[in-house]
């Protein structure tokens, strides 16, 4: 399941073995992002999906400055969901006209930094609207806005719900003319539609099906915008495979159905663009998290690993952010890798929890304390969406290598 190859026993990022990695860094707990494993994935989208549409790299998925900077020479454009990720993203030099901001609850020194920055707001609500007319009067020039459509059907078998019936997220589709309406009259600057409705999907049907679905919602829905559209996000939701038994996303079906949807839009929204927006899938993959065996127990017969990081850094592979049944994500002992898998041990943290836990009886190489556990498909959804002060630890390191 992993992109990291392995020489003389060590796991390699970006061609470094990992101990050496380690020592450079100077300390466990780390996270390490792989650029050749960057580059691959964003190369091979480009290959797969046809030209006309765009790449938007969402920021939530990992925002640690340094991959934000790699990821923006790379792709076409940014999506941010706060003031902070909007920082991340102008401090690497991205252009504001490719940055879109999105979320609910934006706060008004939100929209004012925003409006300011001119990048493009997704709106999310009526009042987000009216706020912005403001906003927009106060600073002397219109913002830049997207509705947000929280659309009249679901993602399949996704992940994480994040359209369809009622949601904290965007318009529902059936007040969207109402408030195109009402964006005209407020003068602001329309350009498009933005609809997302799921994530971490492996179902190339279910993801063609719901951009189908959110072109046509455009298409009807443009019919009362009050200015040409220029934009339509059409989301993302692309997954990756944490664990046994998960297949890779067929790209292809997702292609081809982008071309058909380019071929239309080119002929019905001659002004639009179109725009994916991934996370995870051009990042996730690249990423592993590295802590050290501190101690080896065995209890009643059941060998624990405990190591010097967890939860606190690792709450994804903890199996507390977002699993309904945890799994084990996938892992290797770095600095060992190559050796047989005979041993049965659970990887714990050093958390006084029961849910400190990095992998739960898992085959792995016989580890010893100073030894190196390596947790993949790391690289979304790490550092930045785990509870790094619990228990007063050191945070980990983030390196881009
Ligand atoms: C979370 C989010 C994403 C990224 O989702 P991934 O599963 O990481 O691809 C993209 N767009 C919006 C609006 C989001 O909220």
């Amino acid at each position: 399941m992993t992109q990291f190859p392995i020489a003389n026993g060590e796991l390699l990022v970006s061609g470094l073995p990992l101990s050496r990695l380690a020592a450079r860094v100077g300390q466990t707990p780390f996270y390490a992002y792989d650029r050749q494993l960057l580059n691959a994935r964003v190369a091979e989208l480009r290959r797969a999906l046809p030209d006309a549409v765009e790449l938007h790299y969402a920021v939530k998925a990992n925002p640690m400055p340094a991959l934000v900077a790699h990821m923006a020479g790379l792709v076409d454009g940014l999506d941010v969901a706060s003031a902070g990720e909007l920082k991340v993203a102008l401090d690497a030099g991205c252009d504001p006209i490719d940055i879109s901001f999105a979320g609910p609850g934006k706060r008004d020194t939100e929209l004012e930094q925003a409006v300011a920055a001119g990048v493009l707001l997704n709106v999310e609500s009526e009042t987000e609207a009216r706020r912005l007319a403001e906003i927009s009067a106060r600073l002397g020039w219109p913002a830049r806005v997207a509705v947000r459509v929280n659309p009249d059907f679901e993602l399949k078998s996704s992940g994480m719900k994040m359209g369809g019936g009622p949601k904290p997220f965007g318009i529902d589709a059936e007040a969207v003319p109402a408030l195109l309406a009402e964006i005209g009259r407020l003068g602001l600057a329309f350009e498009g539609f933005h609809l997302f409705a799921g994530s971490q999907n492996l179902r190339a049907e279910a993801i063609v099906e719901a951009q189908q679905k959110s072109f046509e919602l455009a298409l009807r829905l443009s019919e009362a915008a009050p200015a040409a559209v220029r934009v339509v996000n059409l989301g993302g939701g692309f997954g990756i495979p944490y664990f046994p038994g998960e297949t890779r996303l067929d790209l292809e079906p997702i292609a081809d159905n982008l071309a058909r949807i380019a071929d239309d839009a080119a002929r019905r929204l001659p002004d639009a663009k179109l725009v994916i927006e991934l996370g995870r899938y051009l990042v996730g993959e690249a990423g592993i998290y590295v802590t050290r065996v501190v101690d080896r127990k065995v209890s009643r017969g059941q060998v624990f690993l405990v190591c010097d990081g967890g939860l606190h850094h690792h709450l994804s592979a903890s199996g507390n952010f977002g699993q309904v049944i945890r799994k084990n994500y996938p892992a290797a002992i770095g600095n060992r890798a190559d050796a047989a898998a005979d041993t049965v041990a659970t990887v714990v943290g050093p958390l006084c929890t029961p849910l400190d836990l990095l992998a739960d009886r898992m085959a792995l190489p016989d580890a010893q304390p100073g030894d190196l556990v390596a947790i993949f498909q790391s690289g979304a959804y790490g550092a930045s969406a785990s509870p790094q002060a619990f228990l007063g630890h050191p945070p980990a390191i983030e390196v881009l290598v």
